[in-house]
């Protein structure tokens, strides 16, 4: 096949991952465990190349200094953003990298338009900048929890498509993922973190409460998904009650993202001339 990549999937597969612009998204109906033929192993094993490849073209993105690759990771509490960060960009070379998480905003930042923190965020030239939740809080826990009225929500998804369009148009490429976890794994992985000494201090109680709003977050969820999947910033659902199918979904879409760049080197000086002494 044409677009077979010796590491990553094809190109006809990781589509089917995108929502495609103005697509309806049903959460319940897709599957949060699937897994990635030929299996485990042998997907585990392709995922080594893949990182190598994505540190490779990470490298050519610095030199280039050109363009910037914005990557948004959003998931419900132990969706996995965390882990994925530390197992698809750990490998990286940590200078041409900025992770940024989005906390509860403070003062200043509420001061502000809602997305005056995050443009202040974007990468620079030739780096990668991953934000651990985003500018979507703003229409999913604001939403949830009801913190600004709807008639104020509801625009930012207009606000939020022509923010990423000047972006893109200004040099910025932009994949967002949706971790996508199942209810049933969240309490097994909430109940691991109760049990585990090391990651108790992760927990609070207010992780817990909620929980019991899920379905409203899914409802956010999907009309955030449909309402700002677009051809130029795309979202991606992925399944991600399985590490090992997660990380190489995310890692092979922006391995073929950054290929479709066609990142070259910088023209080098010519210094032929020169002795050293
Ligand atoms: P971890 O997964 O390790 O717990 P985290 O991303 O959940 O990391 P926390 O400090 O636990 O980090 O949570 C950040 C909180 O900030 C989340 O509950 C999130 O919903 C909230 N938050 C982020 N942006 C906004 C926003 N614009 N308005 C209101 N709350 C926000
Ligand atoms: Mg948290």
């Amino acid at each position: 096949m044409k677009d077979e990549k010796a590491d990553g999937v094809a190109k006809s597969d990781i589509d089917q991952y995108r929502v495609k612009p103005g697509q309806k998204v049903a959460l319940a109906g897709i599957d949060s465990r699937q897994k990635i033929p030929p299996g485990k192993k042998a997907i585990k094993e392709r995922q080594q190349g893949l990182l190598q490849r994505l540190s490779d073209l990470q490298y050519l993105l610095f030199a280039e200094h050109r363009r910037r690759l914005l990557v948004v990771l959003q998931a419900m509490d132990t969706g996995g953003k965390d882990s994925t960060i530390r197992r698809v960009f750990g490998p990286i070379n940590p200078q041409g990298v900025n992770v940024t998480g989005f906390k509860v905003p403070t003062a200043d930042e509420l001061a502000h338009d809602f997305l005056w923190r995050i443009h202040r965020r974007v990468p620079g030239a030739g780096d990668i900048g991953v934000f651990n939740r985003s500018h979507y809080e703003d229409v999913l826990v604001v939403r949830v929890h009801q913190i600004v009225p709807e008639n104020v929500w509801r625009k930012r998804y207009r606000q939020i498509v022509d923010f990423e369009r000047y972006l893109v148009q200004t040099g910025t490429v932009i994949r967002k993922f949706y971790l996508h976890i199942s209810r049933d794994e969240q309490r097994k992985r909430l109940e691991a973190r109760l049990q585990n000494p090391r990651k108790r201090w992760k927990m609070s109680r207010a992780d817990l409460a909620e929980r019991q709003y899920w379905d409203h977050y899914i409802a956010a969820y999907e009309e955030a998904l449909v309402r700002t999947s677009t051809r130029w910033a795309p979202w991606y659902v992925v399944p991600a009650d399985r590490k090992w199918v997660r990380d190489y979904i995310v890692a092979s879409v922006l391995v073929s993202t950054l290929e479709d760049l066609d990142l070259q080197l910088p023209l080098a000086p010519k210094l032929d001339d020169i002795t050293l002494n």
